[in-house]
């Protein structure tokens, strides 16, 4: 699911969502999702247009043993570790589902993807806000200190595209009983690969998605990958017939045959995002030092200069008020083309 952002996780419901992103609005960059903006990969897109309509007809496979088995050799581990979902969303909200109960706690910092509040309320799990520490690193004792069943890190995380430090997650998966998830859905752009850690610790649950550098969000494939005797445990409250037979064809295709499409994808936007990086500072402003393909840029009056730059057709994200960041736009890293059209736009949104 999308992360509907407007403020606080830990101070709104969650649900609510800018109304300057409907689906209706019209726009010539959406850097708003974070979804990789060269498109969907070309096996990917083979596969989907070589489907007739009549493989609709029946159902998907219960639990999707042979994108297991694709994503297990894509991520370098035995496929009894991986549990897929519809989106990483669903392996998430199974996760809190399977190892809390209702009047437990989460733990996550804030700001953090705000699905998780949202994911731990609607399964009755009270989520606790600790604050990141000055290097947007995660504080390991306030976290172990709120008495919950679950601790979520987010890394990069997101809206800040801030990586946690692989010392401080060990930390925590080292001292922490319950269950620890480390949503990594942007791991392919990051400097650090945190997937190893679910096969040290069999309370960690590594969650990766199909949506992002792939390019594939409207088909909902995610994945969690963790200790066989978790996943087992996150597939049964998750249920069968989670991954539709269409997005399962497409994900084995992408799998198989698009992963140096999605290297070069990873090396044009890393290039990409030192580019704008440094054009907003020769503006005068600086995002936060971003891991992901996506940068956060705080900026005074956030939601006016997002008005500014939609109606030039630019759509970003807003953020009002996050803790020490204040407003903030958080901005999607697409081809050069884009990316232009976006600095041009902002700095007349800006004057
Ligand atoms: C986009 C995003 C997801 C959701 O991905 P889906 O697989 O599309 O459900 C999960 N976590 C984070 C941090 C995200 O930004």
């Amino acid at each position: 699911m999308k992360d509907t952002a407007s403020g606080r996780p830990g101070t709104r419901a969650g649900f609510d969502t800018l109304s300057l992103y409907d689906e209706q609005t019209e726009c010539s960059a959406d850097l708003s999702d974070n979804t990789n903006l060269w498109g969907i990969p070309p096996a990917a897109e083979n596969a989907l247009r070589s489907l007739s309509a009549a493989s609709a007809r029946g159902y998907p496979s219960t639990y999707t043993p042979a994108l297991k088995r694709a994503l297990a050799g894509y991520t370098n581990v035995d496929p009894s570790m991986i549990v897929t979902g519809c989106g990483s969303d669903d392996v998430l909200d199974s996760a809190i589902r399977a190892y809390g109960n209702p009047g437990s706690r989460l733990a996550c910092c804030e700001p953090t993807f705000t699905m998780i509040p949202v994911l731990a309320r609607v399964n009755g799990v009270t989520p606790v806000l600790v604050q990141f520490d000055e290097s947007w690193d995660i504080p390991v004792d306030a976290l172990l200190s709120t008495g919950s069943e679950i601790i979520y890190i987010c890394s990069p995380n997101n809206p800040t595209a801030t990586p946690a430090s692989m010392e401080r997650i060990e930390a925590i998966a080292e001292s922490f009983r319950g269950l620890v998830i480390v949503d990594a859905a942007y791991e392919e752009y990051s400097a650090a690969s945190l997937t190893p850690l679910a096969a040290k610790y069999p309370n960690l649950l590594v969650t990766r998605t199909m949506s992002k550098v792939f390019g594939m969000a409207g088909l909902r494939i995610g994945y969690g990958i963790g200790n066989p005797a978790l996943v087992r445990e996150i597939e049964k409250s998750r249920g069968p017939y989670k991954v539709s037979s269409v997005a399962e064809a497409a994900s084995l295709a992408a799998l198989a045959e698009d992963l140096p499409w999605m290297s070069q994808v990873v090396t044009d936007t890393l290039a990409n995002r030192a580019k704008l990086v440094s054009a907003l500072v020769s503006l005068g402003y600086h995002t936060l030092p971003s891991d992901a393909n996506f940068v956060l840029l705080p900026v005074a009056g956030a939601a006016g200069v997002a008005q500014r730059l939609l109606s030039q057709g630019i759509a970003v994200r807003v953020f009002a008020d996050l803790p020490r960041i204040g407003d903030a736009l958080r901005i999607t890293i697409g081809p050069w083309q884009m990316m232009q059209s976006f600095v041009d736009a902002f700095e007349r949104a800006i004057t």
